[in-house]
C-alpha cells in the first residue's frame, strides 16, 4: 500500500514553479528587450533580483534567468526542457514517474524507491524456495513454474538497480545536494562551493523528510522551506565545509547567518499561498524580531 501511494504521490504531484516574485514586471521584461548588450540586461536583471533571496549566479557571474519562463531563478531552480518550465530545486526529469522530481515531489520520490526495494526484495525472498525448487524438479510440471522464474528474476533485477539508485539518494540527501548539482555545483555570489547547501547530516535530513519524525516514512509532504530560497552554511558551521577548498574563509560567529531571510523555523512555509507574496513574508519576520540577515550582503559590505 505504501509502495503504491508513494507511487502515486510521485507521478500525480505537481512540481512547483517559481512564485510571482520572481517574474519579471512588464517593464523589466520591456527594458530587458530594449537592452542590446549584455551588461545592460544584467542591470535590469540586478534590478529586478535586488529584494529577492537569490545567492547563486551563473558561470560569469550572471543573474541566473531564464529566457523561456520569462523570470529570475531562484536558486537551485532550473528549466526542465521536457516540463518547458522553471522547477523549484530540480532535481531530474523521470521517465518512470513521467513527471519532474524537484522540491514538490523528492520526498515522495524517495520513499517510492525505499518501498519498492523492500517490495522486491520481499517479493524475491518468497519467491527464493520455489524458484530453487524449479531447477530441482520440485514443481509441478505446468506453465506456473515459468511464472516462478520470471518473478524471481524481474524481482532480483529490479532490487539490484532500485538499491543502487536508493543508495544514491540517499547519499544526496546527506549531502543535501540535487543530482544536477553533483553535475554541476553551485556557484554563489563569491564562488563555487559543492557543498554550499549542506548544513549538515541531521539537518540535510531534516530539509527533505521535515521537522516531524511520524510523517517521514509517509509520503506527505513534509519537507522544510518554499523552495524558493534555501539556508545555506558557506561558513564553517558544518565541520565539512571548513575543509572545503571552495568554502569562504569566514570564522567570525557573528557572520554565521543561515541563508533564506525566511526563518526557518517556519516549517509551514511550503504552505504559502500565491496571495502572499514574499515581501509581506519579509514584512510579517521583520515585525516579529526574526533575524532576515543575509551573509551574501554581509560579505558585500565588508568587502
Ligand atoms: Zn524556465
Ligand atoms: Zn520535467
Amino acid at each position: 500500500m505504501l509502495f503504491v501511494w508513494s507511487y502515486w504521490k510521485t507521478i500525480f504531484t505537481l512540481p512547483m514553479n517559481p512564485s510571482k516574485e520572481f517574474h519579471l514586471s512588464y517593464s523589466d521584461k520591456e527594458s530587458l528587450e530594449r537592452e542590446p548588450r549584455g551588461e545592460s540586461q544584467q542591470e535590469v536583471l540586478r534590478r529586478a533580483a535586488k529584494d529577492l533571496p537569490i545567492y547563486t549566479r551563473t558561470m560569469s557571474g550572471a543573474i541566473r534567468y531564464c529566457d523561456r519562463c520569462q523570470l529570475v531563478k531562484p536558486d537551485r531552480c532550473h528549466h526542465c526542457s521536457v516540463c518547458d518550465k522553471c522547477i523549484l530545486k530540480m532535481d531530474h526529469h523521470c521517465p518512470w514517474v513521467n513527471n519532474c522530481v524537484g522540491f514538490s515531489n523528492y520526498k515522495f520520490f524517495l520513499l517510492f524507491l525505499a518501498y519498492s526495494l523492500l517490495y522486491c526484495i520481499f517479493i524475491a525472498a518468497t519467491d527464493l524456495q520455489y524458484f530453487i525448487k524449479f531447477w530441482t524438479n520440485g514443481l509441478p510440471d505446468t506453465q506456473a513454474k515459468f511464472h516462478i522464474m520470471f518473478l524471481f528474476f524481474a524481482a532480483a533485477m529490479f532490487s539490484v538497480s532500485l538499491s543502487s539508485l536508493f543508495g544514491y539518494h540517499c547519499w544526496l540527501v546527506s549531502k543535501n545536494k540535487s543530482t544536477l548539482e553533483v553535475f554541476r555545483a553551485p556557484i554563489f555570489r563569491h564562488r563555487t562551493d559543492k557543498n554550499g547547501f549542506s548544513l549538515g547530516f541531521s539537518k540535510n535530513l531534516r530539509q527533505v523528510f521535515g521537522d516531524e519524525k511520524k510523517y517521514w516514512l509517509l509520503p506527505v509532504f513534509s519537507s522544510l522551506g518554499d523552495g524558493c530560497s534555501f539556508p545555506t552554511c558557506l561558513v564553517n558551521q558544518d565541520p565539512e565545509q571548513a575543509s572545503t577548498p571552495g568554502g569562504l574563509n569566514s570564522t567570525s560567529k557573528s557572520e554565521n547567518h543561515l541563508f533564506p531571510a525566511k526563518p526557518l523555523r517556519d516549517s509551514q512555509s511550503h504552505l504559502l499561498t500565491d496571495t502572499q507574496s514574499w515581501s509581506e513574508i519579509s514584512a510579517k519576520a521583520e515585525k516579529g524580531k526574526v533575524g532576515m540577515s543575509n551573509p551574501a550582503l554581509t560579505m558585500e559590505n565588508e568587502t
